[in-house]
């Protein structure tokens, strides 16, 4: 899995062309057909240290539409390992899933209930203790090995060009990577689709204090798209030929254009905006 250039298509509006602004969106999208955007970056290091010391199995946990989960199953047969899929509710058949079974991943599904408790000691403990040789990778990739992948995302680029960064943000491992690999006065914007940030909003006061969090569940709960961005992602792909995922950079992006529209942005502002992938979760959302 060697990325050798990324891409970045320059986003023509007249709503930035107005302003002089300028918006390029880093295609991660295209990284790699099936491990697709930050999930590649996340997975690298981790599977790379799992290799090492001696296990043969990848266990992770994920929602039943999971981008994380999806790229693991594909990502650990690539490595040669066998995956474990421990999924959130009841036991579903959908596309995501199909491709996980089909790259070798084993399924199990847990209640709501118990999945609440995927970070704790004594809940892993269970499955450490049944799967010695399985290497334990966090939901959405989010550790320290996950965070240390994305670092390497801004590295071939001239990112001084920007003054701003855009990504969409789950776990926020995503976010992290790309604070400690940015100049402090590069501003990150990271488009949440969580309620809750106080975690990440603490992480970045420690550590890259130009940052904004801008909550988008205005446009849908997790999980659920509302008919804004259904729109606006449909008169995205039909004006620049690029598709967006609904859950994250769909939302983004509709974010990030009505903070322009009310003058939040500056005159002239350049901001490099992550298209993070995750096009394959669309086949879960009902047109
Ligand atoms: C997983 C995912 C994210 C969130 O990344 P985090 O590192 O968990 O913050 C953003 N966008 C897309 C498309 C994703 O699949």
């Amino acid at each position: 899995m060697a990325i050798d250039t990324l891409t970045r298509n320059r986003i023509q509006e007249t709503l930035f062309s107005e302003r002089n602004i300028q918006l390029d969106l880093l295609r991660l999208d295209l990284i790699h057909p099936q491990v697709s955007g930050n999930k590649w970056y996340k997975l690298k290091y981790n599977i790379q240290s799992a290799k090492e010391n001696g296990y043969d199995t990848l266990l992770s946990f994920g929602g039943a539409y999971s981008n994380h989960l999806h790229a693991l199953a594909w990502a650990g047969m690539e490595a040669g390992m066998k995956t474990i899929g421990i999924v959130r509710g009841d036991e579903v058949n959908n596309e995501t899933l199909v491709d996980c079974k089909r790259w070798g991943m084993s399924l199990q599904f847990i209640t709501r209930e118990d999945y609440r408790h995927r970070n704790e000691e004594t809940f892993l403990s269970h499955y450490t203790q049944k799967y010695p040789y399985a290497y334990i990778i966090p939901e959405g990739g989010n550790n320290e090995l996950g965070i240390k992948g994305c670092k390497e995302i801004l590295q071939d680029l001239p990112a001084n060009d920007y003054d701003t960064i855009a990504v969409s943000t789950g776990s926020g491992a995503t976010s992290k990577g790309l604070a400690l690999a940015m100049k402090p006065n590069q501003k990150l914007w990271c488009f949440s689709s969580f309620r809750n940030n106080t975690e990440l909003e603490q992480w970045m006061k420690e550590h890259h204090s130009s940052f904004d969090i801008f909550p988008v569940y205005q446009y849908g709960a997790f999980g659920k798209v509302g008919e804004e961005v259904r729109l606006f992602k449909e008169g995205f792909l039909r004006r620049h030929d690029i598709e967006l995922d609904f859950m994250y950079t769909a939302k983004m992006m509709c974010a990030l254009y009505h903070l322009i529209q009310e003058g939040r942005c500056e005159n002239r502002q350049k901001i490099l905006v992550l298209h993070t992938g995750g096009v394959q979760g669309n086949r879960g959302v009902i047109p």
